[in-house]
């Protein structure tokens, strides 16, 4: 990552998405924020913040990329010209969200090990922690198919 692109990063963070962050947060929303930029010069396309007060879908990231797509279809750039920039790495919720929106790349300041420990809020941890104990029984009951599939052949 270039320098510049990391000033610019910085200011977006600190002129765009934490003056709003504070504003949610004194109405009761969590602290996660995000940004839309251009790739071409690092302008800002949009910036928000969560918005979990109003719909608990409204995570930093899902709520800014509402607000890229209410922006005219003709003046709204193409995702793949855009970077996406989220303050919290992103929880499994908003990573497919913005992948499935079309953007090729997302950076963020705070990965999820700080918003547990230092923001206090580990569910994304949580979350993974869950997914991954269900995918080894999934992978048990799996062995446990083709075992079971095996000797059905064995008794043909
Ligand atoms: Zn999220």
């Amino acid at each position: 990552m270039s320098e510049i692109l990391l000033d610019k990063f910085l200011d977006v963070f600190n002129r765009d998405i934490l003056p709003l962050t504070y504003k949610g947060v004194d109405l009761g929303n969590k602290i996660f924020g995000a940004a839309i930029m251009k790739k071409e010069d690092y302008s800002l396309v949009v910036a928000d913040t969560n918005n979990e007060i109003e719909n608990p879908l409204w995570h930093g990231e899902m709520h800014t990329l509402k607000k890229f797509y209410e922006i005219n279809k003709e003046m709204r750039p193409d995702e793949k010209n855009c970077i996406f920039l989220s303050s919290h790495e992103p929880c499994s919720l908003c990573l497919s969200a913005i992948t499935f929106s079309g953007f090729d790349n997302f950076y963020y300041l705070f990965p999820y090990e700080s918003t547990s420990d230092e923001f206090n809020i580990p569910h994304d941890l949580n979350i993974y922690r869950i997914h991954l104990i269900k995918l080894k029984k999934r992978t048990l009951i799996y062995q446990i198919n083709i075992s079971h599939q095996k000797k059905k052949i064995l008794y043909l």
